[in-house]
């Protein structure tokens, strides 16, 4: 008799989560908010406790022949601050856990750690501890985050409501294209290693891929401004998925505008120079690490004149999902593409 055997990429990867999600049974009156938002809440008394962590594999998140290993030092900690800011949270404390085989000399795991500090230095945590295992090719790198914020002001994915305006930070799409760059000037590398990368004039969107930041410069504005935005998540997936994870948890569809979508005009013309349509590169490029919010309408005057927030839609209670209006005045229903690691081909 066969035992049944599913492929994952029948489920994808937040079919997966869904499925794990249902096995985990809370014991603790103390666990607020377990798995589903971008990072865990918990009740410490007289504030939220939160705690998020993601791992970096090389071959699948990262690819060392254009990826400096201090940068990807920075990244792994960037990325995991980013989910802390998407709770409205301060991050305090990180352990990292790496895995590293013999290609890896002491001076390149102390060029990792050179990244990892400089991150810490940028965000103001504490590496406190971590994990060190011998792999048997290539390098992981997992890192965890603790953050603290006061009860009232954390920010879930499911807070959004009808009318709400939705703001984005920064500009999307450009991480994504800066990777497309790194990807083609490897391949004219591998035909020809006399040819040397080109990646003059696209040093932005290299950055955005190689060097991304964690938006901790808004949270704190938020706190000055006194802003509580009623929903919030950052953008790692890309604006589609993740503005869906914001409308299925809030129970609620979305409307946004395509012209109103924040592209830099070099992810623009690198993106028509690839063929791709820049819109499709914002809606669905990974890693961009911006912050996607929901504010109530009263809130409007304290984000509308910010020059790196961009108001791109509102919660809509007469959509079932979110939906996009075209330049054209068409409306499409946006697909939660996302970053596919278990393809099922
Ligand atoms: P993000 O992109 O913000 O890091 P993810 O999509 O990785 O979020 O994760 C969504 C939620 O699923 C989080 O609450 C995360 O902790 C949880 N999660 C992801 N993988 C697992 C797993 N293997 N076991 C338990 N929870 C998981
Ligand atoms: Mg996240």
């Amino acid at each position: 008799m066969s035992e049944k055997r599913t492929e994952i990429g029948q489920l994808g990867e937040f079919g997966l989560i869904d499925r794990i999600s249902k096995t985990a049974v809370i014991h603790n009156t103390s666990t607020i908010k377990g798995i589903g938002d971008d990072a865990a809440v918990i009740d410490t008394g007289e504030k939220y406790l939160l705690l998020t962590t993601d791992q970096l594999i090389e071959g699948i998140h990262f690819d060392l022949s254009y990826m400096p290993i201090k940068h990807l030092g920075y990244k792994s900690v960037a990325a995991n601050v980013s989910d802390i800011a998407a709770m409205n949270a301060i991050p305090r404390q990180i352990t990292v856990n790496i895995g590293i085989s013999n290609r890896f000399s002491v001076e390149a795991i102390d060029a990792l750690y050179e990244g990892v500090q400089a991150a810490c230095l940028n965000y103001k945590v504490d590496l406190v501890g971590g994990d060190t295992t011998a792999s048997p090719s290539g390098l992981f790198i997992s890192v965890t985050v603790l953050g603290e914020v006061d009860k009232e002001k954390v920010a879930y994915r499911s807070g959004a409501s009808d009318k709400d305006i939705i703001c984005v930070t920064g500009d999307l799409g450009g991480a994504y294209m800066g990777l497309q760059i790194l990807e083609r000037e490897k391949q004219v590398f591998l035909t020809n290693p006399e040819m040397q990368p080109k990646l003059e004039g696209f040093d932005y969107i290299v950055q955005r891929q190689l060097k991304p930041e964690a938006r901790m410069d808004i949270i704190y504005e938020f706190r000055d401004t006194g802003l509580s935005p009623t929903s919030m998540i950052d953008i790692s997936d890309g604006l589609a998925s993740d503005l869906m994870h914001v409308c299925r948890q809030s129970g609620i569809g979305a409307r946004i505008f395509e012209d109103k979508l924040p592209i830099d005009q070099l992810t623009y013309n690198t993106a028509i120079e690839f063929k791709i349509d820049p819109a499709t590169c914002a809606l669905n490029g990974g890693e961009d690490y911006e912050l996607l919010f929901t504010i109530n309408q009263k809130d409007l005057k304290k984000v509308e004149m910010h020059p790196d927030i961009h108001l791109i839609g509102y919660m809509d209670k007469k959509e079932k999902e979110p939906v996009m209006v075209t330049k054209q005045d068409q409306m499409i229903v946006l697909k939660a593409q996302g970053w596919d690691h278990f393809p099922d081909k």
